[in-house]
């Protein structure tokens, strides 16, 4: 009996695509290949970009393509206080900080120095700074919106020499070919929000937790997520979770080698379904050789 574990986690903002029926059977095949679990979870942390007939999609989807999943599902929003336990966690360890600047404050900070802040994995990386008790106490007074952002000095002082020896396994590849035991540089991110003001958590923290809560072991997923990695293996270390292995996938295009996007109407599996296209149709288009 193998412990393969691996899993599809879809955000419902939105119809899939051909992008989206390749992760699931890819992931989906490789679980039956090894005679492991399939896990599909719904990543709808983010309240007011998710809606209900996206999820229903998601399952009739799924269904239509042959892949099936372990019950329960886990939907994120049913969780938010696990994620809340989380950053308690973090707050305790001294590795997260209240940042109470707009986004436009920040974006004016970064024009006026753009050399502090190179771009890293989801923009500018921005560091900011943890502010005085007494600071913090009037902001807070004074009903401040705020969000939590991970301390990447912090992280290293909390880990010592095991913030520098950071790796993952990954048996895929990253955008750039990245194959085998990668090094993790998780401070391409600067101090990333790990809580937003609006959910009060973010997409790494809840999916580093949900894939160790749900024993996942193979994160089989789109290579656009690789650089995510990297952070998500600080995270792993600072909460004591275990280390998955990483398998990226390249991301299938279009005719014109443009990757499919949740805009573009007519490349959803809904559409296509309805406009007479087989399931056996999907198999081959997604799974052609020179992808
Ligand atoms: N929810 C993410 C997405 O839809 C996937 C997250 C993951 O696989 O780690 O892109």
């Amino acid at each position: 009996m193998t412990n393969f574990t691996t899993r599809f986690a879809p955000s419902p903002t939105g119809l899939l695509h051909l992008g989206h029926a390749f992760s699931a059977l890819t992931a989906f095949n490789a679980a039956s290949d090894a005679g492991g679990k399939f896990l599909l979870r719904i990543e709808d942390i983010d309240q007011t970009r998710c809606k209900p007939e996206f999820e229903a999609a998601i399952y009739e989807d799924l269904e239509w393509l042959g892949v099936n999943w372990e019950t329960p599902i886990r939907r994120q929003s049913e969780h938010l206080d696990d994620y809340g336990a989380a950053l308690e966690a973090l707050r305790e360890k001294g590795v997260v900080y209240r940042c109470f600047k707009t986004r436009k404050k920040i974006a004016d900070e970064i024009a006026r120095a753009p050399h502090l802040s190179p771009d890293g994995p989801e923009g500018p990386q921005y560091i900011g700074k943890m502010l005085a008790a007494y600071e913090e106490r009037s902001l807070l007074a004074d009903g401040a919106a705020f969000a939590w952002r991970l301390s990447m000095s912090a992280s290293r002082s909390y880990l010592g020499a095991a913030f520098d020896q950071l790796s993952f396994n990954e048996e895929g590849s990253g955008p750039k070919g990245e194959t085998g035991l990668i090094t993790a540089t998780p401070e391409i991110f600067g101090d990333p929000v790990i809580a937003r003001k609006d959910s009060g958590t973010s997409y790494h923290l809840a999916s580093v937790l949900d894939d160790a809560e749900q024993g996942v072991t193979h994160i089989i997923r789109g290579g656009d997520l690789f650089p995510a990695t990297h952070l998500h293996r600080l995270l792993q270390a600072l909460l004591d979770l275990p280390a998955p292995i990483y398998r990226h996938h390249p991301l299938i295009t279009d005719e014109s080698g443009r990757r499919f996007a949740k805009r573009d109407k007519s490349a959803t599996l809904n559409s296509m379904r309805k406009s007479g296209v087989t399931r056996e149709d999907i198999f081959m288009r997604v799974f052609r050789p020179h992808q």
